[in-house]
């Protein structure tokens, strides 16, 4: 997960604020966040362009429209997310009404060369929404090619309503090349074969979904509200229907007790359902998780970042003859360079990895707290002697040890979430 960004998001002209990124956008006095919004809409009146707190990382440059508001499940004990906010799904004519005035604004900055002030591009659309046109300037900047359909689970709609407004983004945007969305494995797998078959033939290209562990326990651990056959089910649905599928998988998730077991399970759960993208996104303990709770009563006692190495080395070896992309796209991961093809670069995404494991304990320490800094990016940079400088200062600094590395991590981690 991965918090939004807008590039025209500062201040409202005329003094009216724009929220800052990560919260709701909408205008109109709206309230910031969604906790005491009704779950059924019902005549909920229209108040505006609506946008949610995250998408992937990889859709920095999309639209984002916004379908639902927070997770309909919520429980899942390492994401912080929603928990303060309660689910609901916008009335389907809203979501309607917020692509049409994105269209109307990219008009109107198309027209005067993609760039305008508010007040005269308000003018020429006779619309005053800042948030629509924001997003419209920043789409358009971007280049327009792709769509993201927030928030948690998107297949909660009906498949008709789901499927209408796939087609009118098509419609209103015909330049768009990729139109994805999150999902739950638990929704997905509710969909009949036709249904997500005619999803794909309306436009949706992609679905993430937080498969996060394939080992049973794991997911009963976290509340995760899914086993590993729900999610092999829902993924191979997905693939079959024609859609791209991009997996999320969290290392890390299953502590050190469960470590070797949601390597293995994982690994199972993705050779069966051979996703596109299998996306790495290591556990932190952000405050507001509750897995914060069973990790400060001892219930819960995560790995260290070498023991998440060896798990990640013992989950891609397991990944014998599956056809997928690893991609390691957030800081949270310590070794970027963790991502390639499979089954081709599966050797040297091993090499890599044991590369760092016969490191010695202080240069492991030096690697992981400089990549946290950004420092570093990869392992190689270990050999610039500006870099590894300052990485040995910060080390002094934060009194950085073996044995204390991680605890120090933990906290800078908490604050990637
Ligand atoms: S389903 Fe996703 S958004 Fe909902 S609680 Fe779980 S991880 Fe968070």
């Amino acid at each position: 997960m991965f918090l939004t960004h807008q590039v025209w998001s500062s201040q409202k002209p005329g003094g009216g604020y724009c929220p800052e990124p990560g919260f709701v956008l909408s205008s109109g006095g709206m309230p910031r966040t969604t906790a005491t919004r009704c779950q059924n809409p019902g005549n909920e009146p229209y108040h505006g362009f609506e946008q949610g707190p995250i998408r992937p990382p990889s859709e920095a440059d999309s639209l984002l429209i916004r379908v639902t508001r927070n997770c309909p499940w919520n429980r899942c004990t390492f994401c912080p997310v929603y928990k303060e906010h309660t689910f609901s799904r916008r009335p389907v004519d809203h979501v309607h009404e917020d692509i049409r005035r994105v269209a109307v604004y990219v008009a109107v900055l198309r027209a005067a060369g993609g760039i305008a002030t508010y007040a005269d591009a308000a003018a020429a659309a006779g619309l005053d929404d800042w948030p629509a046109f924001c997003a419209a300037a920043n789409w358009l900047d971007a280049g327009m090619a792709s769509v993201f359909l927030q928030d948690a689970d998107s297949l909660v709609l009906r498949p008709a309503e789901f499927s209408g407004i796939v087609r009118e983004i098509r419609t209103c945007f015909p330049g768009v090349e990729r139109i994805t969305s999150y999902a739950r494995s638990r929704t997905v797998d509710r969909w009949s074969a036709e249904d997500l078959g005619a999803l794909a033939g309306a436009g949706l290209n992609r679905l993430h979904i937080g498969l996060e562990s394939g080992a049973d326990r794991v997911l009963a651990q976290v509340q995760k509200g899914v086993t590993q056959a729900i999610h092999i089910r829902a993924g191979r649905k997905v693939v079959a229907a024609g859609m791209e599928l991009s997996e999320y998988v969290m290392p890390g998730l299953g502590g050190r007790a469960l470590s070797a077991e949601h390597a293995r399970e994982t690994a199972a759960a993705i050779r069966a359902i051979a996703p596109h993208s299998v996306r790495l996104r290591t556990l932190a303990l952000p405050p507001g998780a509750p897995l914060v709770r069973a990790f400060r009563c001892g219930e819960f006692v995560p790995c260290r970042d070498v023991e998440t190495m060896a798990e990640i080395r013992r989950f891609i070896a397991g990944l014998d003859g599956v056809v997928t992309r690893i991609v390691s796209d957030h800081i949270l991961n310590l070794l970027p360079e963790i991502e390639g093809d499979l089954p081709g670069d599966r050797p040297r995404l091993l090499a890599v990895l044991d590369r760092f494991l016969a490191l010695p304990p202080e240069e492991q320490v030096l690697f992981q707290l400089g990549r946290r800094a950004m420092i570093f990016h990869t392992l190689a940079d270990l050999e610039r002697p500006g870099s590894r400088d300052r990485a040995a200062r910060l080390c002094r600094r934060l009194g950085a040890t073996p044995h204390n590395v991680d605890e120090i991590i933990a906290a800078l981690m908490a604050g990637f979430v």
